[in-house]
């Protein structure tokens, strides 16, 4: 499964954040200590969006393992940001390795990354999938999973559903239309992050100004807190608020 990582708070250094700690995004993608449902390392390609200042983020994806890319380290290292969402994908199987399959998918002042799998791919989510525009699916960044997720919250998002209300919803629904399904979700929009722990693990960190959500501990330090299976965590910089959605 993949891994990934959103990042609130006081500006940080990208490479302080993504490359250089000790278990960084970096180091999870070719060693990952959590890999659950298939897949040893996260080499089909990286994403990272981040917030300069406007609404809508800045995003590059790549559609190759994240340690292959000889100007990430120079853009890391020049890059200063207080909201960042990132990832490293492990494509499942039958998905296409693409750049468009690389989280995050963004929309407006939104980044959005999935790490799992939706059992019974496409057709148990199709009845789902029918109800969106066509226009959406057509338009849809990649044939995957986490793309289709991202249509269902964003669908919500722009309805004007409250962010953590859109995603626990697409959990739960999802869920019961693909029993089995893994549905980590990250959704930011530089200020507040949500994020679900739906039969894969996620973490997060309360830091000074700031606060990280994260598939796996970037480091050792004891501040690292694990989010229940079948929750739903929303967290800024001065709050992390913890809710049950269901069990898995
Ligand atoms: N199913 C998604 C994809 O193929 C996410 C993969 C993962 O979490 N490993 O892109």
């Amino acid at each position: 499964m993949c891994r990934h990582l959103a990042y609130v708070g006081e500006p940080v250094r990208l490479a302080d954040l993504l490359l250089t700690p000790p278990h960084s995004l970096l180091a999870q993608s070719w060693s990952p200590r959590d890999m659950r449902g298939g897949g040893t390392v996260n080499a089909d390609g990286y994403g990272i969006g981040w917030y300069t200042g406007e609404p809508e983020p800045v995003r590059v994806r790549r559609p190759a393992a994240m340690w292959t890319d000889a100007a990430l380290p120079g853009l890391a290292g020049s890059v200063i940001t207080g909201g960042v969402l990132a990832a490293v994908r492990s494509a499942t199987i039958g998905m296409p390795v693409v750049e468009t399959a690389c989280a995050p998918f963004v929309g407006g002042r939104w980044l959005f990354s999935h790490n799992g799998l939706v059992r019974g791919w496409p057709s148990a989510v199709a009845a789902l999938a029918s109800r969106l525009p066509v226009t959406d699916l057509l338009l849809m960044d990649a044939p995957t999973d986490s793309a289709l997720l991202w249509l269902l919250v964003r669908a919500r998002l722009s309805a004007g559903v409250a962010p953590e209300k859109a995603v626990a919803s697409v959990v739960t629904e999802v869920a019961e239309a693909a029993p089995g399904s893994r549905l980590n979700l990250l959704l930011t929009d530089g200020s507040t992050v949500v994020g679900t722990a739906w039969t894969h693990a996620l973490w997060v960190r309360s830091l000074p100004g700031a606060v990280v959500v994260a598939s796996e501990p970037y480091d050792e330090d004891p501040g690292w807190h694990e989010v229940p299976d079948g929750h739903l965590v929303t967290a800024t910089p001065s709050n992390v608020d913890i809710m049950r959605l269901g069990d898995p």
